[in-house]
């Protein structure tokens, strides 16, 4: 029997560019794979212009168009996250529809996905992206997430991605609110492989990713991917209060026990600053204290599983019924294909 692909496209005010994006690029790309059977899910994300009745005139032409309509605006991430829902393919590749992402790499994905790699992941060869600022903030932004101990997400990666079947199931029992589709896919942590594409020019219409939607994206990764945001300050509060004690050492033993040899003349004021800054860093510390409880809490409430089983490299698993999940109580397949 055919494999069955699913096409994710979410779609918010593309009433320019969606036409012409799905016969021109996306339609003819997928006659290249017609050995597949490939159903496209198209979420409209709160569209305010025609979108919805455009992509409503395929769906009623064409079984396979399935389209998933949100009520309002729920912005790109969730969007995916309904997309994947509803796909129900054995592989799911989710794709922009403004033509920035070229459907003409499919078959590379789907090549890749056959070679036996769970995820593979589209990445940008260069940034070809809008203006200076977005390119610079990009790469800021990639080099705050590795310092923050996120090694995985290789800088320039899109949510131009393929999920083998196993890899969507996983992703759709994870409950987590504020969640950033690449980072959870990282996460998860399958065989993944990267295909590099150059990041086209948009059909049609204006990106709705302005720069401060983007800033609160950066954030909001930063703050679900890495609790090390929250100990900077009291690493910074160390660093103060080690270097107040000795300072506060030296000038106690310098003033009183020798004498001040040195003739420093350090007079109470400077003392005081001292002190003052030796206690700054010791609310800094009890701050990162709390902070680090309130990372747990955040752990705790992003409920995430404590472990995912590879079903193809695990063996002669006795479990091979449906068994409910320990943390999220939902009903989950546990079963080796050998
Ligand atoms: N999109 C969406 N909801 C939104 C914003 C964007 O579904 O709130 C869709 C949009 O229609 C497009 C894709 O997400 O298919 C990427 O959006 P955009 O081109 O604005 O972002 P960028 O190319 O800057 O990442
Ligand atoms: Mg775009």
């Amino acid at each position: 029997m055919n494999k069955k692909i699913s096409i994710v496209i979410p779609v918010c005010n593309e009433e320019k560019g969606i036409k012409s994006f799905l016969d021109e690029r996306l339609l003819p790309a997928l006659k290249k794979i017609d050995k597949y059977k490939v159903e496209i899910v198209i979420v409209n994300d709160g569209s305010k212009d025609k979108t919805l009745e455009i992509v409503q005139g395929y769906a009623e032409k064409d079984q396979n168009i399935k389209v998933v309509s949100l009520v309002r605006n729920f912005g790109k991430e969730m969007a995916l996250s309904a997309g994947l829902k509803y796909a129900t393919g054995d592989a799911v590749l989710t794709l922009d529809s403004d033509g920035q992402q070229p459907p003409e790499k499919i078959p590379e994905f789907l090549a890749a996905w056959e070679e036996g790699y769970e995820v593979v992941t589209g990445v940008r060869d260069h940034y070809t992206k809008h203006g200076l600022i977005p390119k610079l903030g990009s790469k800021l932004f990639y080099c705050l997430l590795r310092i923050m101990g996120n090694k995985s997400t290789v800088p320039g990666s899109t949510d131009f991605r393929l999920m083998d079947r196993v890899v969507v199931d996983e992703y759709n029992q994870l409950t987590e609110h504020n969640r950033i589709t690449r980072g959870l896919v990282d996460w998860l942590g399958y065989n993944c492989k990267n295909i590099y594409y150059t990041y086209g020019k948009r059909m049609a219409g204006k990106p709705s990713y302005n720069i401060k939607k983007l800033f609160n994206l950066a954030i909001d990764s930063f703050i679900s991917m890495s609790t090390t945001p929250l100990l900077i300050f009291g690493y910074v509060g160390l660093f103060i209060t080690i270097g107040s004690f000795i300072l506060g050492m030296f000038c106690i033993i310098n003033q009183y026990i020798l004498g001040d040899p040195l003739h420093l003349y350090w007079n109470g004021a400077v003392q005081m600053t001292i002190f003052i800054t030796f206690l700054v860093g010791l609310v800094l510390i009890s701050q990162a204290i709390t902070a680090l409880y309130i990372s747990h809490i955040h752990a705790e409430t992003q409920n995430r599983p404590l472990f995912i089983v590879s079903n193809r490299q695990s063996r002669n698993l006795e479990m091979s019924k449906k068994v409910p999940c320990p943390i999220c109580k939902t009903e989950q397949k546990i079963k080796t294909e050998h």
